[in-house]
């Protein structure tokens, strides 16, 4: 009887409704439930062997009666109990089946890769693409945004200290040049190095840009040389030049002569350039760490910024403003970071 209780609790949401119309329940069943008067299980359950009812009812009955009755009542309640066993049985079983095939459509989603998206590569000094957003355009330029040692910087406080000279170990060379977009950019074929801090850089490429990213104390310049330079290891050293208006200078004249027509198409002339000639007599020079100044503004790069000047005539520059009149990322933060100085 406690067994069939717990049932009938169990399966309380199944109505006597539900139960009539149910092809699972025998007919007998079925009349055992519609003549409960209400309409419920709870209703039509037999009667507990303590209550005042059915003691009452037995004890005013004949014996052969009562036996009839018990034995109806033990077969009622054995057919039912069967009955509500199979049909929570099949709800179970049900239930199973719905939580297995949302389980397997679960994992389908998660093993099918989200389609991968597309990230712009295009950035630029001003506009929507500007400098301010670099960091937000491609997750792989997410440094331009949250770097601590990004670049350019205004140099000031530098420590004094005796810097070990810069050897420049560099040559005549072939060269090409390409209006990027962004930039004219002039490729060198090898052979070219720098050495600082005992270990040795070669000059791969140099660029410009106007004004001079790079301020001292403050101070622009009208345009500013990138040499980059790349270790054995891969390490970026970049040698910055800041141009100021003077005499004409013979290796700018050799890449303006050799300018493409066409923006991203190459010249390779048959001339060479000395980048040797652009270094300044005095070779003091400004030394910290730093970052590319154009996406992916990536970190680790050996800042060397020569104190002196090197000079430019007013048409050498007029000719570069044609093409870039602004192409400088603004200053970044310094961020505590340890600025050194010759002497
Ligand atoms: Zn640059």
């Amino acid at each position: 009887m406690r067994t069939l209780l717990t049932l009938i609790a169990c399966c309380c949401a199944i109505t006597a409704a539900s139960a009539a119309n149910d092809p699972l329940i025998s007919p007998s069943t079925k009349s055992a439930v519609a003549g409960g008067g209400t309409g419920s299980i709870a209703s039509i359950r037999p009667s507990s062997p303590g209550s005042s009812s059915a003691s009452a009812s037995a004890s005013s009955s004949s014996p052969t009666r009562k036996l009839t009755e018990r034995e109806r009542e033990a077969e009622a309640e054995a057919d039912l109990s069967a009955k509500i066993a199979a049909r929570l049985a099949i709800m179970r079983a049900n239930q199973q089946a719905r939580a297995a095939a949302a389980a397997k459509a679960k994992k389908v989603a998660a093993a099918t890769p989200p389609a991968p998206k597309v990230y712009s590569n295009h950035w630029s000094y001003e506009g929507e693409n500007g400098p301010a957003n670099w960091g937000k355009i491609n997750p792989e330029w997410s440094k331009c945004s949250t770097g601590n040692r990004q670049s350019p910087i205004d140099i000031r406080d530098g420590m004094k200290v005796e810097l070990e000279q810069i050897t420049f170990d560099y040559h005549p060379s072939s060269f090409n040049v390409t209006d990027n977009g962004h930039t004219v950019q002039v490729m060198l074929s090898g052979g070219n190095f720098l050495t600082v801090n005992n270990r040795m850089y070669e000059l791969i490429q140099f660029h410009f840009h106007r004004p001079s990213e790079e301020r001292v104390n403050g101070k622009g310049y009208e345009m500013v040389m990138h040499l980059v330079h790349k270790d054995g290891e891969g390490k970026l050293a970049v040698l910055a030049l800041l141009l100021e208006r003077g005499k004409p200078q013979p290796v700018i004249q050799a890449v303006w002569n050799n300018l493409p027509l066409e923006k991203l198409e190459t010249l390779a002339p048959s001339t060479v350039l000395d980048p040797l000639d652009l270094i300044p007599a005095r070779r003091d020079y400004f030394t910290f760490m730093g970052s590319l100044t154009t996406p992916p503004c990536t970190e680790g790069v050996l800042w060397l910024v020569m104190k002196e000047p090197v000079q430019a005539s007013p048409a050498q520059m007029a000719l570069f403003s044609r093409l870039y009149p602004l192409n400088a990322r603004p200053i970044q933060p310094g961020s505590g970071r340890i600025v050194k100085e010759s002497n």
